[in-house]
């Protein structure tokens, strides 16, 4: 089946032009300038929209289990939430335990997602105990498997964390094959400290679970990150769901000496605070616990995170997509800041909450698809197959329009949630069209995809080194 994608403006990462796309099966054949593609195919008038790669959201967890209970999307809802918000491909977080074993986490994960996603998915994989065994398995997995990252905790004693010295060894390894280090940038130890004097002083709601994670402590570990990433042999390292000014310097000072660092940040950390959303009366703001924390909207984090995403010391955004409904999951965590399953969910929103971005001045298109899109694809070993619009690619593609509107709430998202961390928030543009390899999936609002048309991407090395 062909189709040609009429009269729309294509953005890419070098600016915005005029274009016709014309698909062919499952990828993108050719591009012509307006009017010149052939006339004998099925055509989708993109007048007056913007054209751009389907939304690559590179931090999610679906079904993830914490704290007694589990993400509340599973693959199929979350990732037919994602097609709706104009995401067509989410790498996901397999996970391996302290204690368990990295194969057979590989393997569970791919049983919840095989045959359940409605668009395409990759894995990175949660290193939760670093050891002989795990070590050479982060080797099986670059070879064999796909997985060319993997996600390492300075937090989270017991569960996911990791010593120093372990993360030491995991890095060498990961210079060895090739593969990327993510870090959570927390140091959990001390925070485990300001958690505990704090519920003995009897302060148990959710705001001190903010207050307990200052951001010097994302800084401090975000530091140590970088030299041993330094002392293991410049292996490349990303730093996930950064929030914090202090952090964010670190990260720019290792770029400007030529480093293989990066960071993402998340949507949540771009739009809001410590005080409007976690610090809400009575325990409304659990709804807002995640780590990191939202930080105060009086110190300067808002503003240091556009502005590093402007400079690409921030390359990617994504969502950390992690929902729990506020009756009985949140709520395994009243009267007890602590105990309050840590995430929030917006795989749905991510695309039009960075357009919100430019639409304020904040952001360019060009940065928008980068930083949605092609950046990701670069980073993770799947470009050129996805985040562009270019001849070969997969036609992952989503057609956005610049006039409609869009109002966030609980009463019309797709997620699996009874809450939205964004409700009543109001978006100048809309996801019109997503097109996923080649499919039409959503058109106008409607939804013509269907549970099991998302594959398995096995996953090259980062492309986006220097
Ligand atoms: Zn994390
Ligand atoms: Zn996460």
């Amino acid at each position: 089946m062909t189709m040609l994608i009429r009269g729309g403006t294509v953005v890419t990462g070098t600016g915005p032009f005029k274009a016709d796309v014309l698909v062919e099966g499952e990828t993108i054949a050719a591009l012509f300038a307006p009017g010149l593609g052939p006339s004998d195919t099925d055509v989708v008038d993109a007048t007056g929209k913007y054209v751009i790669p389907g939304g690559i959201d590179a931090h999610t967890h679906m079904e993830l289990p914490f704290g007694g209970t589990f993400a509340s999307d599973t693959f199929d809802t979350g990732t037919r939430a994602a097609a709706f918000g104009g995401t067509t491909t989410i790498i996901d977080f397999a996970v391996q335990r302290t204690g368990e074993n990295v194969h057979d986490g590989l393997a569970a994960w791919h049983g919840k997602a095989d045959g359940n996603c409605h668009i395409d998915y990759a894995f990175h994989m949660i290193i939760g105990g670093v050891d002989e065994e795990s070590l050479k398995a982060m080797d099986a997995l670059v070879e064999h498997e796909g997985v060319s990252s993997f996600k390492l905790f300075m937090a989270y004693p017991g569960v996911f964390y990791s010593d120093d010295g372990q993360i030491l060894r995991a890095m060498q390894k990961a210079r060895e094959n090739g593969s990327m280090i993510m870090m959570h940038a927390e140091n959990g130890i001390a925070i485990d400290v300001l958690i505990q004097q704090a519920l003995s002083r009897g302060e148990t709601d959710p705001i001190h679970h903010g207050l307990t994670r200052p951001s010097e402590l994302e800084a401090e570990a975000t530091r140590r990150a970088i030299s041993l990433a330094k002392v293991a042999g410049d292996t490349p390292l990303y730093v996930v769901h950064m929030s914090a000014s202090e952090a964010l310097a670190a990260i720019a000072e290792a770029r400007d000496a030529g480093r293989n660092v990066f960071a993402e940040t998340c949507p949540q950390y771009l739009y809001l605070t410590l005080e409007d959303q976690l610090g809400a009366p009575g325990f409304e703001g659990a709804k807002w616990v995640c780590s990191t924390p939202l930080r105060s909207k009086h110190e300067s984090h808002q503003r240091d995170l556009w502005k590093g995403l402007r400079s690409n010391d921030l390359a990617i955004v994504s969502t950390d997509h992690c929902p729990f409904c506020f009756k009985d999951q949140k709520e395994l965590g009243l009267g007890n800041f602590s105990k309050i399953p840590n995430g929030i969910g917006g795989v749905e929103h991510r695309v039009d909450l960075l357009y919100q971005g430019v639409v304020d001045g904040k952001l360019s298109l060009e940065r928008w698809v980068e930083t949605i899109a092609t950046t990701p694809a670069r980073m993770f070993g799947l470009y050129p197959r996805k985040g562009v619009i270019a001849p070969g690619s997969d036609a992952d593609i989503v057609l956005y329009d610049p006039h409609g509107q869009t109002t966030i709430s609980v009463e019309t998202h797709h997620m699996n949630m009874d809450h939205s961390a964004y409700e009543g928030l109001q978006i100048r543009g809309k996801v019109d069209t997503v097109i996923s390899r080649g499919a039409v999936i959503v058109a106008r609002g409607e939804y013509l995809g269907r549970k099991g048309h998302g594959k398995y991407l096995p996953r090259g090395l980062s492309s986006y080194l220097s």
